[in-house]
């Protein structure tokens, strides 16, 4: 199959989140099943135009308000036959920041530079001579290519093109004022057909879901969760309507980073077999967080964005945040790596000031956050929502046994502690409240003290775990060949 993934990001070329890991892992993973696999994002100030090809000639895109010539460059991603076309134009990609910039997080023109996006996934392909069957969005910035396949071009050159929708995290949407509509370029005819309207503004998640083939999202509890008013952000009733399209795969992991046999950004490199090299791993993340070092005394990681839907709020509030709770009361240590919320990012710093055994490094820090997998027992994720998660599933990798809530991909991953036979692969709790992860973190901690061969059986259990992309992988081709048989009907 031909397949063409549109996005706004990708490693390593541009990355907020877990959605440029998946983006890229998996073509690369459905480049080894045989399939052409393209990738369409924008060019933004930091992608480096020498390092990159330029396919001559100036492409015009026509999103609905003027004529647009952009550039288009390409590139591969690295070790894979995978293409990487890039939108190139200054004015709309040309800057710091793939949605916004601190203190502006959401450029005001987002609308226009992302149906600029969109339309130039279809001028690409003209250009090129390539017509994929497959047109694959991903997440709100993404969604104006099914939506234009469906009401534009399916009349045309991609009238056997089928589109599917990923949705990432549903807590993104991409909503704007009315007034910008017509830069989708799409008629007024469709503002309501097409999904767009949203209580007198534009939604491009929610149109997006309305007019793809097929609609994915990353892990299945997910995919029930967001049928759901609790988890749905407004969009659970569309999506209780289209659940015979919707399905849930969960992300797989890129095992050439995330694995402690050959992570090189670790000082001991380990299997199951060897895990009593992660000591050595412990120590060092002792030393270099400040902490005392001292092998007898167990470490719970964090690794996060710190936003609401991490439950920062819940484990770092001022008031009754479980944190400073947990680190008086229980014997343990703890150590935060995490940049976002301002006021989460002070409050780090004050509870780094406060207590002896809790050290946080505010910032973005990709080996400090290999060393935490490595070094730490526990690692805590008590997500208020989490659409797969990966965390947790390093963590399992690196027998590091996580302390989760029971939401999306976290309860699909992580198996609960029995503590009368020792089986699970983690620490489940289910209420997001300051008491239950205090009351969760305790628990671990006292099987770390008192059951510690349940604790060793667990973490070789976890090391076992596979969450390799052929398998997920796998699972999308066969949306594709549905989303194909769906509009050959
Ligand atoms: P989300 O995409 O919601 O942020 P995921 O768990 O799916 O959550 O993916 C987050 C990714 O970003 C992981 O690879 C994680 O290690 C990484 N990450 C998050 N915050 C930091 C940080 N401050 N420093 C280094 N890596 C981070």
């Amino acid at each position: 199959m031909k397949i063409l993934m549109i996005t706004s990001e990708a490693v390593p070329f541009a990355k907020t989140g877990g959605l440029a890991d998946a983006v890229s892992a998996l073509s690369i993973a459905l480049a080894k099943l045989g399939h052409d696999v393209r990738i369409v994002m924008p060019r933004y100030y930091r992608i480096d135009r020498n390092k990159l090809k330029q396919i001559p000639g100036p492409m015009g895109v026509h999103p609905g308000y003027q004529e647009i010539w952009t550039g288009v460059y390409q590139s591969t991603l690295p070790g894979a036959e995978v293409p990487v076309y890039f939108i190139d134009h200054e004015q709309s990609f040309g800057r710091d920041g793939v949605y916004g910039v601190p203190g502006a997080t959401d450029f005001a023109d987002n609308p226009q530079r992302f149906s600029l996006l969109g339309h130039a996934a279809f001028q690409l392909c003209r250009k090129i001579g390539w017509i994929p069957d497959i047109m694959h969005a991903h997440d709100w910035a993404a969604s104006l290519a099914p939506i234009l396949l469906k009401f534009n071009e399916r009349h045309g050159d991609f009238s056997h093109t089928a589109s599917v929708f990923t949705i990432h995290n549903i807590g993104y949407q991409g909503i704007y004022g009315k007034h910008l509509y017509p830069y989708t370029g799409l008629g007024w005819d469709h503002f309501y057909s097409a999904g767009f309207e949203d209580w007198d503004r534009i939604n491009f998640l929610k149109a997006g879901i309305v007019s793809s083939d097929k609609l994915t999202t990353v892990s299945p509890t997910y995919a029930k969760e967001i049928q759901r008013p609790e988890f749905g952000f407004r969009m659970d009733g569309i999506l209780r309507y289209r659940s015979n399209d919707l399905y849930g795969i969960l992300n797989g992991v890129d095992t050439d980073i995330w694995n402690p046999a050959k992570d090189r950004l670790i000082p001991a490199q380990y299997t199951a077999r060897t895990i009593e090299k992660k000591a050595v791993n412990k120590e060092a993340l002792q030393k270099r967080m400040g902490l005392t070092v001292d092998a007898n005394i167990p470490i719970v990681g964090i690794v996060t964005r710190l936003a609401d839907q991490k439950g920062v709020a819940e484990l770092f509030g001022p008031a009754y945040g479980s944190a400073h709770r947990i680190c008086s009361e229980i014997k343990l240590q703890m150590v935060v790596l995490g940049a976002g919320e301002a006021w989460c990012e002070s409050e780090l710093v004050a509870l780094s000031h406060k207590l002896s055994n809790f050290r946080a490094y505010v910032g973005y820090d990709e080996s400090l956050s290999h060393l935490i997998e490595a070094g730490s027992d526990f690692f805590l994720m008590p997500s208020r929502y989490e659409p797969c998660g990966l965390n947790q599933m390093y963590s399992l990798l690196y027998g590091t046994l996580p302390i989760v809530r029971r939401t999306g991909g976290l309860a699909d991953t992580v198996e609960n502690y029995d503590e009368k036979t020792g089986e699970g692969t983690g620490f489940v709790l289910d209420n997001l409240t300051p008491q239950s992860i205090y009351d969760t973190v305790g628990w671990a901690a006292h099987a770390w003290y008192n059951k510690r061969e349940h604790i060793e059986k667990m973490r070789k259990r976890a090391m076992a775990q596979k969450f390799g992309w052929d398998e997920s992988a796998a699972r999308y081709a066969e949306v594709y060949e549905a989303a194909i048989k769906g509009i050959e009907g």
